[in-house]
């Protein structure tokens, strides 16, 4: 039997390379980034670890996603950062 292949991809913030599907995608558009959890959408794509915070920084993502960097940092934490607000 041949060993399952696992598609691996690379954090653009810490650079470690994790199963795809333990990563979230992000899309750069012309309108800026977007997240793209259906992992289908056109564009220049990366993957970020969505368990792990520090991966969500803008200084971190400036590589991937350069000026919306910051854009891309609120929409992340937006998104995976727990509300305190919410019980
Ligand atoms: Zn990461």
């Amino acid at each position: 039997m041949k060993p399952k292949h696992v598609p691996e991809r690379m954090c653009v913030a810490c650079r470690r390379r994790r199963p795809k599907r333990e990563l979230l995608r992000v899309v750069l558009t012309p309108e800026g980034p977007v997240i793209d959890p259906s992992g289908k959408k056109p564009g220049r794509g990366a993957y970020v670890c969505p368990d792990q915070p520090e991966c969500w920084a803008e200084k971190r993502l400036r590589r991937f996603a350069g000026a919306g960097a910051a854009a891309l940092a609120q929409a992340l934490n937006a998104l995976l950062a727990p509300a305190p607000e919410n019980p």
